[in-house]
């Protein structure tokens, strides 16, 4: 298939082109456009010059306009979902599953708006809080989710009335493109312009003046090089970045109800998300039957081709995170007792079953980095007290878990961890209604709900005597 850039409402051709990887096989399966430059500024300069008709086009008519682009995603579902499937590496399933959400986002966001609130209403003045779009908003995703985090800015951002240059990752450019098809289709020349790069453009569009604002997700390395070019021009940013979190289970808590919970909390999308179970604080006298429980798990999990039908747990999307995860598998069994996993197959591809870990001191690399992998450490603790302070002893802040039987003492621990979500006897419940996003380096600023849709627009009071 033909992959092209959207600029301006014409599908074209890129400055160069560059191969896309099947994480699958590690060999290229397809080859996709890559902008230069000159493409980078045309597709800003399409954006900007699209937003004020846009903009004043009303929310009515962007809504319709919103529909018709979902509408053209479903009637491409299964292309889309073989796609990320074939770029990205996760099961079919979750491919699907991505897809529909994506779809889901766009109509969500489509539907709303944010009406002006009334602040003040007393006689002799009235002051109103209206909201209003900021411009041209740059795009920025990363590989685990390529599709669905895209949607989700975009869909929030063409909403409140903002046109988009969006730039994926290079490793999982495709589904962007086909979104840009189905938006060449569906909306007004230049409202949604993509470009892909080779991790060489990101700076240019983070510091461009023509951009109002930056939605970012990906590392906290980038995020800080991200915060740092829009600083020239003081552009709005919302950044969702790594995180570490913790699961801590509480000692009343049934450990087969929870094992296979916690085991899909650190291994969805080959552990590839940014609010995984990444270290589960376990007290000392349940660590031998949840390390139990956990390996039974593994050993039971089919690794392999996302394509196939049997497949629970895919490849790692890239050679580059491969290779760190590698390096981070032999530096755990360097410190700590590997009880199964840590071996890559013996096949082409990026595939790593899941490790279960324990014994590994706080300071070992698996504990204090972002994995982004399969790789999960069970740490033994003696009080609730240290188990908080540890979870809290990172420079994330993104989410965490906390799981017991008795939901009022669970939520009291909920209340001590230094995140910007903490889940209850549950992982993954993300909403299109409630904000989500990091503190400390997991991020600034939130996505989704209203709190979302608001870091879209700027706000102007009008404070009227009368
Ligand atoms: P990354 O930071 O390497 O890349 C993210 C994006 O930034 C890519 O599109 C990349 O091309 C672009 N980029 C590279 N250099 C840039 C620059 N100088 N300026 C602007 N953009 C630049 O991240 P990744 O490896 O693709 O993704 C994995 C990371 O994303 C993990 O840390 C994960 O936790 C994080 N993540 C966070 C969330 C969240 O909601 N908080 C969600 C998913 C992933």
């Amino acid at each position: 298939m033909d992959f092209k850039l959207l600029i301006g409402g014409t599908l074209v051709d890129g400055a160069a082109r560059m191969p896309v990887i099947n994480p699958a096989t590690g060999e290229p399966f397809a080859d996709c456009p890559r902008a230069d430059l000159a493409q980078m500024e045309q597709a800003v300069s399409a954006a900007k010059r699209a937003f004020p008709g846009w903009r004043d086009a009303g929310n009515t008519a962007r809504h319709d306009a919103m529909g018709r682009l979902a509408d053209a995603i479903e009637a491409r579902f299964a292309e889309f979902a073989r796609t990320l499937t074939a770029e990205q590496g996760k099961p079919l399933a979750q491919a699907e599953f991505e897809v529909g959400g994506s779809i889901a986002a766009i109509r969500y966001f489509g539907a709303q708006e944010l009406l002006p609130e009334t602040l003040v209403d007393e006689a002799g003045s009235l002051v109103v809080e209206q909201y209003y779009p900021l411009g041209v908003v740059a795009c920025i995703t990363p590989w685990n989710f390529p599709l669905i985090l895209l949607a989700i800015k975009v869909a929030v951002a063409l909403s409140t009335g903002n046109t988009v240059v969006a730039k994926p990752a290079p490793t999982t450019p495709l589904t962007t493109l086909l979104l840009g098809e189905c938006a060449a289709a569906t909306l007004p020349a230049g409202v949604f312009n993509t470009i892909v790069d080779a991790n060489d453009l990101g700076g240019a569009l983070s510091a461009h003046p023509d951009i109002a604002k930056i939605s970012f997700t990906g590392s906290t390395a980038t995020g800080r090089k991200v915060m740092a070019s829009a600083a020239a021009t003081l552009k709005r940013l919302t950044l969702e970045l790594g995180g570490n979190d913790a699961a801590i289970l509480l000692d009343d808590v049934d450990l087969d109800d929870v094992a296979p919970k916690i085991f899909q909390a650190a291994t969805y999308n080959a552990g590839q998300v940014c609010m995984a179970a990444k270290r589960i604080y376990v007290p000392r006298q349940l660590v031998n039957g949840l390390c139990d429980r956990l390996v039974a798990l593994v050993q039971s999990t089919v690794v392999g081709d996302g394509m196939d039908p049997a497949t629970q747990i895919g490849p790692i999307q890239n050679r580059m995170q491969f290779d760190k995860l590698r390096d981070l598998c032999e530096d755990s069994k360097q410190q700590g007792d590997v009880l199964t996993g840590g071996e890559i197959l013996n096949r082409p591809g990026y595939f790593i079953p899941p490790m279960i870990v324990r014994n590994l001191p706080e300071a070992a690399r698996l504990v204090r980095e972002e994995q982004f992998g399969p790789l999960i450490p069970i740490l033994a603790y003696d009080t609730v007290d240290e188990a908080v302070t540890r979870a809290n002893a990172v420079e994330y802040g993104l989410a965490g878990t906390i799981w017991g039987a008795d939901p009022q003492r669970a939520a009291a621990v909920a209340g001590r961890i230094e995140t910007g979500t903490v889940w209850i006897n549950k992982h993954l419940d993300l909403r299109f209604d409630v904000p989500f996003g990091g503190v400390k380096q997991s991020g600034i600023g939130r996505e989704q709900g209203r709190h979302g849709m608001k870091e879209f627009v700027n706000t102007r009071v009008v404070s009227l005597a009368r």
